[in-house]
């Protein structure tokens, strides 16, 4: 006999846009298998893949909600009116009607490790399938977030990169694999992710981030993740997030060090609450030259992924208003109170950026590569070879290391850039000299140095040990 259903307003688009239905059935069983026999398009937004009324969809026959009655074999007459009555979370109905997110068998399984955690449980790994996360770049601190992150079922992945693989990347890198040497970093990453969890959904944005694109790409993410190696881009990723108001979840790492902290959270600092101003340029070191336990960056960007997922879970103490502190040599992690800074010029009340500014520009680099234009005079690799084997009469100098030259040494005279002006008296200013380091920096600022101290036959050695190992002579290692 037939029975009234009332379909509710988000639903309607499934069941020919009528506000009621009359179905035949003699129990609410049948009832609901012949109202999505008649309008298939209803199946999926009232049962799962495995036939059981869906969690958030409650069926009730007159006042009587069925969870309370004798469920789906609950008897059903023609007088008896139905209703269906799924959760609603506010918004238009065409937002209500989009496909519930809902895990398949398969994730169920995948995820099951997740799923008898009561911190986590169904509702959590939801959450986690419907956050967007933007990671900004995919090196040391990316390549462990994006695997866990990707692994844990956080639903999109954004990935911002434009660089390839290196060899020298593959020490920390663990996103990249040998074979992927010179391959896009996006494209190695995104091949990794797609094996370690194919559900995820990943975005790439093949470019560098910079002020005329860092609004575009961040606005439709949850939570970035600053994963850059160099000051430009971490202010900008600072700003960016906090004028669209999105967490910003940060580390930074050098040597055995590095420190983490969750900015640009209503109630938190952001970066340049911490740091308002860069470093001057060429103070602190970037990774290439000073160089980065393998580790370090593991570390860091798995606490950076722990914090995104504690982010979208809403569990547990956020590391907001803290600075943590890792020092992998003594495994030490101290803890240093940040506050948000009243006089900030982005996050303060009495904010003077409205809107992203030159980052280059703010952290100096325009001005260091000006200073770099200031010629020195130099000598190229191949010259020096012909130098070397007529035996003429001059001296290297190698501004290095020590530790760079038990690498590798061109048999220079080792004098450390630092220690130069404290031993410039061991060099004669009559001698002809070529000085050298790794790439010609270094040695670039030796040969001004040693210019101002009254030398005149000095030269640089352009590209230094590299251009020395690709050119002359390829057993000499680079580093
Ligand atoms: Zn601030």
């Amino acid at each position: 006999m037939p029975a009234k259903i009332l379909i509710p307003t988000p639903l309607r688009p499934y069941a020919g846009k009528n506000a009621e239905v009359q179905v035949t059935g003699s129990t609410i069983a049948e009832v609901m298998e012949n109202l999505t026999a008649q309008h298939n398009g209803l199946r999926r937004h009232l049962f799962t893949d495995d036939g059981r009324l869906r969690s958030f969809v409650n069926v009730y026959v007159n006042e009587q909600d069925i969870r309370y009655l004798q469920k789906e074999a609950t008897a059903i007459s023609d007088k008896d009116v139905i209703s269906i009555v799924p959760s609603i979370a506010g918004g238009s109905p065409a937002a209500a009607a989009e496909p519930p997110v809902k895990l398949s068998n398969d994730e169920v399984l995948r995820y099951s490790r997740h799923l008898i955690m009561p911190e986590v449980g169904m509702e959590g790994q939801l959450k986690l399938k419907k956050a967007k996360v933007l990671l900004i770049g995919t090196g040391g601190l990316g390549s462990p977030m994006a695997l866990y992150l990707g692994a844990a079922g956080v639903g999109t992945i954004g990935l911002v990169d434009f660089d390839v693989v290196d060899f020298t990347n593959l020490q920390r890198q663990i996103a990249h694999g040998t074979k992927d040497v010179g391959r896009p970093k996006m494209e190695s990453a995104r091949a990794r992710l797609a094996d370690i969890n194919p559900e995820v959904k990943v975005i790439g944005f093949e470019t560098r981030l910079d002020s005329s694109n860092a609004m575009e790409i961040l606005k439709d993410f949850d939570i970035v993740a600053d994963g850059t190696d160099n000051f430009p881009t971490r202010y900008l990723v600072n700003d960016a997030s906090v004028l669209l108001g999105k967490p910003n979840v940060y580390a930074s790492i050098f040597r055995f060090e590095g420190q983490a902290s969750v900015f640009g959270m209503p109630d938190g600092p952001c970066y340049r609450c911490l740091y308002p101003e860069p470093p001057p340029p060429g103070l602190v070191p970037s990774c290439a030259e000073g160089g980065v336990l393998g580790i370090l960056p593991g570390l860091l960007g798995v606490i950076q992924a722990t914090e995104v997922i504690k982010l979208i879970l809403g569990a547990g103490e956020p590391l907001v208003n803290r600075l943590l502190l890792v020092d992998a040599l003594a495994m030490s992690f101290r803890e240093l109170k940040l506050r948000k800074n009243p006089e900030c010029p982005i996050c303060g009340p009495n904010r003077t950026i409205h809107k992203l500014i030159d980052y280059e520009q703010f952290c100096g680099i325009r001005g260091e590569e000006f200073v770099e234009e200031i010629a020195v005079p130099e000598i190229t690799v191949q010259e020096l070879k012909v130098r070397m084997d007529r035996k003429d009469d001059f001296v290297l100098v190698d501004v290095r290391e020590p530790h760079e030259y038990q690498i590798c040494h061109l048999n220079g005279t080792l004098i450390p850039l630092g220690d130069l002006p404290s031993r410039v008296h061991e060099l004669n200013s009559a001698d002809d000299i070529v000085v050298h380091c790794r790439s010609g920096v270094r040695s670039g600022k030796a040969v001004d140095f040693l210019r101002k101290a009254g030398f005149r036959k000095v030269k640089n050695l352009k590209g230094g040990i590299l251009a020395w190992s690709d050119q002359i002579d390829p057993s000499v290692p680079k580093y």
